[in-house]
């Protein structure tokens, strides 16, 4: 009787012990709770994960968030112990656009609006990400637009205007990236092809396939992919959350596994593009939606970068979409008053949100410029911002011979 209660006691014991460990260590690396992540060591960075919420600003967390959980709870991003905000203007205007955001975020040049890897005179201007690939590190963009469009383009093309996504195609195919994850077939393929918006019969796709490129174009596909070069273009144009389309976290998540293989390090930009469309639409669940989407690949970058400690991850968006405000409803995030101001990006400032080693350099007020100029000198990158010795024609050819 007294052994059998004993040993009772014992495994309950047991029991008990291996169930707090068990919580305790599936707790780490899970970001459930509503604490803010603790600050970290200022160990040398090896990785940089860039997210950008295009056309997000505080409105747009704010109804994600409200959507979400009501006034009780925080969204992943608002977890980032390190916050800012960032001025948007560009060159030319006070009200910027995506291609110039994305450039001055990735170059450190101030550019014209519609401009993309440009200054305004034209003069092609290298990219952080640009810099990571020709140190060897392997490098990968992740959006849910077209992957030709103004953000992930700003960042690893140059062309005189944004809508010149088959040229910039023919860049991308060209710029030697491991992971290229998106929508935007139409510009890949050729006119031969009824989904193909191209003016001539080169087939991108198969030219990336013989560079050593994995094509895929299912979310089942993707889940599969073990090699490190992919291009994955899910949709013709922009992603349309289809059940055979992998999600945004999903993308983040598979990219990560890839570029982690690189010994040297990695830098990955993911663009929660759609946030954008839903402003200038003034359409609140579709903003709200799109946040959320975002905010899981947040969730995904933050828990890589919490495994691995040596990982920048920096939170940002290129301007604000719609002047949306909120003016009403119940604290549990029901019946919502939105408003907006404009169908088109404001001036007001964007937050920036960073964790990882020397995060705390981007706490404060900043121009939107000095972001990769702060990544460059932390990192004890030399000659950054750095002009190219070409610059772009108007068909966004290189003009070589310009220095
Ligand atoms: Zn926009």
């Amino acid at each position: 009787m007294f052994v059998t209660l004993h040993k009772k006691i014992v495994r309950l014991m047991a029991f008990l012990l291996f169930s707090i460990l068990l919580y305790q260590c599936s707790n780490q690396p899970n970001l459930s709770s509503t604490d803010r992540l603790s600050r970290s060591q200022d160990t040398p960075i090896k990785n940089i994960i860039f997210l950008i919420g295009d056309g997000m600003s505080l409105g747009q967390i704010t109804l994600g968030r409200l959507k979400a959980h009501g006034v009780e709870g925080k969204l992943n991003v608002e977890k980032m112990p390190i916050t800012g905000y960032l001025y948007t203007h560009c060159a030319d205007n006070l009200i910027t656009d995506s291609a110039a955001g994305a450039t001055e975020l990735s170059t450190g040049f101030k550019t014209n609006k519609g401009m993309i890897g440009v200054l305004p005179d034209s003069t092609a201007v290298l990219t952080l990400l640009e810099y990571f690939r020709d140190n060897g590190k392997a490098t990968g963009m992740v959006v849910t637009s077209s992957i030709t469009h103004a953000t992930p383009a700003g960042f690893a093309a140059h062309v005189p205007y944004r809508k010149q996504e088959t040229e910039i195609a023919e860049q991308l195919v060209d710029s030697n990236i491991d992971v290229l994850l998106g929508g935007g077939k139409q510009f890949f393929l050729p006119q031969e092809d009824t989904l193909s918006v191209r003016k001539d019969s080169r087939n991108l796709i198969a030219e990336a396939q013989k560079k050593g490129y994995q094509f895929v174009d299912t979310r089942d596909k993707l889940l599969r992919v073990k090699k490190t070069r992919v291009l994955g273009l899910f949709q013709k144009d922009g992603l349309e959350h289809k059940p055979e389309e992998p999600t945004l976290a999903e993308m983040t998540e598979k990219a990560l596994s890839l570029l982690t293989e690189d010994p040297d390090g990695f830098f990955l930009m993911v663009e929660g593009s759609q946030i954008d469309w839903g402003g200038h639409r003034n359409d609140p669940d579709y903003v709200a939606e799109e946040m959320l989407g975002f905010d899981k690949a947040i969730k995904v970058a933050l828990e890589f970068a919490r495994k691995e400690g040596n990982t920048l991850v920096i939170v940002t968006a290129d301007h604000e979409t719609g002047g949306l405000s909120i003016t009403g409803g119940k604290k549990n995030g029901k019946n919502l008053e939105v408003r907006w101001t404009s169908t088109y990006h404001t001036a007001m400032p964007v937050p920036i949100f960073a964790y990882g080693p020397y995060s705390d350099e981007f706490s404060g007020v900043h121009d939107n410029t000095e972001v990769p100029r702060i990544i460059a000198r932390i990192m004890g990158i030399d000659n950054f911002p750095r002009k190219l010795n070409y610059r772009v024609t108007a068909s966004g050819k290189k003009q070589n011979g310009h220095n």
